[in-house]
């Protein structure tokens, strides 16, 4: 079975300073907010949907960050080869809230922070979409 998602790495300026936008998902991990394509969709429309639904953040695609691929195993269908899309996204408007039905929580951090979780708890094929975006917006968190 093959399953498509889009999310992002969204991001915001506070006081001149950039914060990156981090969740833990439901299995516990840090990870960034994503979620499946419906009918009718394109996949930049997904990825800003989920953000939105996942997180309160209504946001604008900045760039095309990268598209990672993975298995994971289900009971009933067996393996599923899963394709996330991941997009920049500027966040625009909205109030950072957890949809706690899919994700256990959600965050601002600064790019040394963001990086340092991801080392420490996230998917090692989400290392270099974060650093991707860093490296789109002129930041570079793990040298500093
Ligand atoms: P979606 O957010 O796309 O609706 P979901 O919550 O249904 O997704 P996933 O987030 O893909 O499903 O999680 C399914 C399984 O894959 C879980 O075991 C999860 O820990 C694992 N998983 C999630 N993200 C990744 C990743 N980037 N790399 C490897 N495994 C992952």
């Amino acid at each position: 079975m093959k399953e498509i998602s889009a999310g992002g790495v969204v991001y915001r300026k506070r006081e001149g300073k950039l914060e990156l936008q981090l969740i833990q998902d439901r299995y516990g991990k840090i990870s960034l907010p994503k979620g499946k394509m419906e009918p009718g969709e394109t996949i930049e429309e997904t990825a800003l949907r989920e953000i939105w639904e996942e997180t309160g953040i209504r946001g604008r695609i900045v760039s095309k960050l990268d598209t990672i691929h993975y298995q994971y195993a289900l009971p009933q269908t067996g393996t599923v080869d899963k394709e996330v899309h991941y997009y920049l996204v500027e966040a625009e408007t909205g109030d950072l809230q957890a949809q706690i039905e899919e994700i256990r929580s959600v965050d601002w951090f600064s790019p040394q922070e963001a990086w340092v979780k991801q080392k420490g708890s996230g998917y090692d094929n989400n290392d270099h979409i974060l650093l991707k975006a860093c490296e789109e917006l002129g930041i570079q968190p793990d040298q500093q």
